[in-house]
């Protein structure tokens, strides 16, 4: 039943991004003053998809915003997984690359996993060595994969209480639902991870006081699936003849969660800002600063 007197909070993901980035800016020009070298993210791009283009732009873009350095590497689509490896492997051992992305999907014959295997885990911004997985399970991790992290930073900005809640998170991806519910695991909430096989995932939703969807199916989620207060996460973003949805019906929720992150401006803008300070992460880590 919708209570009329909740007043739902539509999450500023973008204002948010952009404090952080406000303080990752001042850190980096604390470097630059002092004459050090400051921090570098190197993008690796295979093919010619545009959407991947315009994705490693935006993520250079914010790199020199904050004054970090982006550097990039362009292999054609025909290139091969040695291809691939040996340009990981020479940003492996240039000392002035702090953080290496190789952007996804690869073309059809290279494995996203040998890739992400040959990165060195010192520099793996994007969390998808297997060390840096294992070190996340173990809760000995320094990098982590940069939504999950930027889910996070949204429930503390708004004071969402984690420990002891009910959190269900749809979706067991290695990039977003795996690594979000072990976070939320070590704020102490409950946590309960759904995926396609999951039974009764409308009354499994209706338990959580925070619920974090990363699905990709758009409007998966219903206004009747909401318990009265709780924090909805909505990660997921779809196509839909040029328009981009969500896993949440957000207009269904208003009035009846707590907080709700929009489709636009949620938590897209973070995870680009958890990319820069993890890539500040790894310089600090390297360089002993
Ligand atoms: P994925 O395809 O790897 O995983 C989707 C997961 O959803 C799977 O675990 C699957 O079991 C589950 N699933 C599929 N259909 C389901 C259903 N009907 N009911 C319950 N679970 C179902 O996707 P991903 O990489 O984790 O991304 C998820 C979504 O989040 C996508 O829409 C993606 O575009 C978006 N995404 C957004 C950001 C961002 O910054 N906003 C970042 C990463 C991913």
């Amino acid at each position: 039943m919708v209570d009329q007197t909740l007043k739902t909070t539509v999450v500023d993901g973008l204002a948010l991004a952009q404090d952080i980035r406000k303080q990752l800016a001042e850190e980096v020009g604390r470097y630059a003053a002092a004459g050090k070298r400051v921090p570098c993210l190197a993008v690796v791009l295979v093919g010619d998809d545009p959407a991947s283009a315009s994705y490693i732009k935006g993520k250079q873009r914010a790199c020199s915003r904050v004054g970090m350095e982006a550097i990039e590497r362009r292999l054609p689509a025909s290139a091969s997984e040695q291809d691939v490896l040996l340009v990981v492997e020479e940003l492996n051992f240039n000392d002035a690359v702090d953080g290496i992305l190789v952007q996804l999907p690869l073309p059809k014959g290279i494995s996203a996993n040998q890739i992400a295997a040959a990165i060195d885990p010192a520099k793996d911004v994007d969390a998808l060595h297997p060390m840096t997985a294992g070190r996340l399970l173990l809760g000995t991790a320094t990098l982590t994969a940069c939504t999950p992290l930027g889910v996070i930073e949204i429930l503390d900005h708004y004071e969402i209480e984690m420990q002891g809640a009910n959190a269900v998170v749809i979706g067991r991806s290695n990039i977003v639902g795996k690594p979000v519910s072990l976070l939320l695991q070590r704020r102490d909430a409950t946590v309960t991870m759904c995926h396609s096989k999951t039974r009764n995932l409308q009354e499994i939703c209706q338990q959580a006081d925070i619920l974090v969807a990363a699905v990709g199916v758009p409007r998966l989620v219903k206004s009747d699936w909401i318990k009265p207060g709780a924090a909805v996460i909505d990660v997921g973003v779809s196509n839909i003849d040029g328009d981009l949805v969500g896993d949440v019906d957000t207009e269904g929720v208003m009035g009846i969660a707590r907080i709700v992150t929009p489709h636009r401006r949620g938590v897209g803008p973070m995870t680009i800002t958890m990319l820069l300070r993890n890539t500040l992460t790894a310089y600090r880590a390297r360089t002993g600063e």
